[in-house]
């Protein structure tokens, strides 16, 4: 099974989010089950730097949208699955974030630069492909960077087809990033005027790249089943909810698994003692580390609440922002890493400095720390409005720090909430809540409290939550059973 991940984001070579992680962990995982996996990745100046022995492959590719020359490079990454890089200067040699220029806004060529990643993954299935010693059976397209791959296939059979088609996948990370541009792109962008109606790339008014991938490709997947599912509702569907509700038969969710190479604190060299479900002795020096790295009060008995997040508003963050006085009342602690809106980060910043005993804040990018924080805290809050699946609740579940969560997407499938029931007959692995007000919030903190008061309890919710297997075969095994029913 030969399979083209084509993806704008692959850590530990360029990330801003979850899709970088979900990049670089799922093609070993598929290799591991017996696909053959290759990415294809934009050249931006830290894939061409990251990749090892780049060597050129097949012919200059000479008809990209936006940009007349590029170049086919296939190296290694890091962890040693085979990666294409799409080396066309006049579109990627741009350091720093991949989307948004120096002036913290999208680059004005995000479409065309976007366009051509999907055009060179469907360049895959042309009779001339760019790389005639490797033909993909299934083209898997990320997100709206690279949901034209479809769209090329069906629309431009004159360039991409070949001797036999490709099957095409679209996974959705999130669907609140659509890649929507003015109609009149259509030419630039290589798709033809008949294609601007509702059974095709229009959406709005606009030229859709991701509604196009959803019209288009063969079978659709996102990153869990509860957000298959709300995705087709008007609550989280962003417009799409009536077009992917009438292709509901061929999208399914898959939730996202978790590196455990990177993230388990028996072997983590970022924290500052190693620990496991049958010694935690480590996590009380690493919430040491975590209150004096955050200048908080050493306090071993104070409930340590963190957040590591990008500051956005469908993260919920106001929520905690609104709740902290209370929980500092109560005689919690909360730590804060992440970025993003200003005004969310002067919040937190004033909260910390009205609070400085009781509350760190720290406005950045910063990994390691995010390590030191998964391991250090006791509870892990990501309340987010919407979650696709999220990632860092489930670092918190194998750091032992029980995880407080909405009730949405990825985070209603993997937290099993602490309720009378599940506190009992112990499945519990943190706790949820539904509404997203301050109240329901602050509710679930209180329950929180009431367990943490229970060290017995609370300790065995944590051996618990750290055996749960989130790993990434299960996940590799359901996309191996998704492109057999691809290939005939
Ligand atoms: P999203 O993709 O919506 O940002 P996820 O939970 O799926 O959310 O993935 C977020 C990833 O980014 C996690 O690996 C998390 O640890 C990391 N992350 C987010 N903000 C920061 C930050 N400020 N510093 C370090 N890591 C961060």
């Amino acid at each position: 099974m030969r399979v083209l991940y084509a993806t704008s984001e692959c850590y530990p070579l360029v990330k801003t989010g979850g899709l970088a992680d979900v990049s670089a962990a799922l093609p070993p995982a598929l290799n591991a089950a017996g696909a053959d996996v290759r990415l294809l990745l934009p050249g931006y100046p830290a894939v061409l730097n990251g990749l090892s022995n780049l060597h050129e492959v097949g012919d200059l590719i000479t008809d990209l949208p936006g940009c007349d020359r590029a170049r086919l490079l296939l190296g290694r990454t890091p962890d040693g699955v085979l990666a294409y890089a799409l080396d066309a200067p006049s579109l990627y040699n741009r350091p720093g974030n991949p989307y948004l220029g120096p002036d913290g806004q999208d680059w004005p060529d995000n479409a065309q630069r976007f366009a051509a990643l999907a055009w060179a993954a469907a360049g895959f299935a042309a009779h001339a492909s760019y790389d005639p010693w490797w033909r993909p059976d299934i083209l898997h397209g990320h997100d709206w960077q690279a949901a034209l791959i479809p769209a090329y296939l069906a629309l431009r059979p004159d360039r991409f087809s070949g001797p036999t088609r490709p099957g095409t996948v679209l996974t959705i990370h999130n669907i609140a990033y659509q890649g929507n541009v003015g109609p009149w792109m259509l030419g630039e962008l290589g798709l033809p005027s008949s294609s601007f109606r509702v059974d095709g790339v229009e959406y709005y008014g606009k030229v859709g790249f991701l509604k196009a991938g959803c019209y288009y490709a063969d079978r659709l997947t996102t990153v869990s089943p509860t957000y298959a599912h709300e995705i087709q509702t008007a609550e989280h569907g962003t417009g799409l909810q009536g077009l992917l509700a009438s292709r509901s038969a061929v999208l399914s969710g898959i939730l996202n698994g978790v590196d455990y190479d990177i993230w388990d604190p028996s072997r983590d060299p970022h924290i500052a003692a190693r620990y496991s479900p049958d010694d935690l002795g480590g996590k009380d020096s690493c919430k040491a580390d975590l209150q004096s790295a955050f200048g908080l009060e050493r306090r071993p008995d104070a409930p340590l609440a963190a957040v590591v997040s990008r500051l956005t508003w469908h993260k919920g963050l106001d929520l905690v922002l609104d709740a902290a006085p209370q929980w500092v009342a109560w005689g919690g602690q909360l730590v804060v890493l992440g970025s993003g809106d200003p005004a969310s980060e002067a919040g937190f910043r004033q909260l910390a400095q009205t609070h400085p005993q009781s509350v760190g804040v720290r406005i950045g990018y910063d990994e390691p720390l995010s390590h030191r924080i998964q391991a250090g805290c006791d509870l892990f809050l990501v309340p987010s409005r919407s979650e696709p699946c999220g990632l860092t609740q489930m670092y918190a579940l194998k750091y032992g720090s029980l995880p407080l969560v909405r009730r949405t997407g990825g985070l209603a499938d993997s937290i099993i909430d602490a309720n009378p029931a599940a506190a009992n007959d112990g499945s519990a692995t943190g706790f949820q809540f539904v509404g997203a007000s301050v109240q329901e919030l602050l509710w679930s903190l209180r329950r929180a409290l009431t367990l943490y008061r229970k060290p017995d309890r609370w300790q065995a919710t944590q051996r618990h939550a750290m055996t749960r297997d989130f790993g990434w075969s299960g996940p590799a095994e359901e996309y191996m059973e998704l492109y057999r029913g691809l290939v005939p």
